[in-house]
């Protein structure tokens, strides 16, 4: 498992060396944001203080794939998903695009655009996945953005072909929608960006800007 500080508050932990998921920093504790494959061990290790929460990004295998196993063993922790993937995975909607793994944890929570989540407010981001959603730190304007942007080798969103990380592409739903959502998230001028796959980008916006416009945007 890989720790960078992306900010004061928010570390940045990948898993496999291309699966990302993040330590939120609040009063009472700690919010784990998405929880990357196999990587239940690897994250209670390096959290310092109580996991109160996990908030998913999106319904997607490697973004929820230690949820059943952190379940198990913290008991108590509140667990929020995207209402529309929520859908998906209690069954309620067919399987879109992706790896959509049958998950045993019923989510406390179905997230909607505007909800708070700590110091995190939610951002509605859908196209990657129908419900998908990004995290706003409005501490100071940290963005995690789940699957809608991708940073290896720069910036880019996933409703192209992108050779460095084409895996984020394939899964993508609906191609105009997450350019859209893309745009949305720009609008929030972010001061850092962290995304699912890829590193930690600081001032963000130029290279938004510019991945926007590669997408045809
Ligand atoms: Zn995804």
């Amino acid at each position: 498992m890989r720790i960078v500080t992306a900010t004061g508050n928010v570390t940045q932990l990948t898993r496999f060396r291309f699966v990302n998921c993040f330590l939120v920093r609040e009063e009472d504790g700690l919010t784990l944001v998405d929880t990357a494959l196999k990587a239940a061990e690897q994250i209670l290790a390096v959290a310092d203080a109580p996991i109160r929460r996990i908030a998913l990004t999106h319904g997607h295998g490697d973004h929820v794939g230690s949820l059943d196993e952190l379940k198990r063993r913290l008991r108590d922790v509140e667990v929020l998903m995207p209402e529309v993937d929520a859908q998906i995975h209690a069954g309620e909607r067919a399987k879109p695009a992706g790896g959509w793994p049958k998950l045993e944890t019923v989510p406390d929570v179905r997230l909607e655009a505007g909800d708070r989540v700590g110091s995190l407010e939610v951002v509605a981001s859908p196209g990657h996945t129908p419900g998908h959603v990004s995290f706003l730190d409005t501490r100071d304007r940290t963005l995690i953005g789940g699957d809608v942007f991708t940073s290896y080798g720069g910036v880019e969103v996933t409703n192209h072909f992108h050779l460095r990380f084409p895996l984020a592409a394939m899964a993508t739903e609906d191609k105009a929608q997450d350019l859209e959502s893309a745009r949305a998230l720009r609008a929030l001028e972010p001061l850092v960006l962290v995304v699912g796959h890829g590193p930690v980008v600081r001032d963000p916006v130029a290279s938004m800007d510019r991945a926007i416009a590669r997408a045809g945007g």
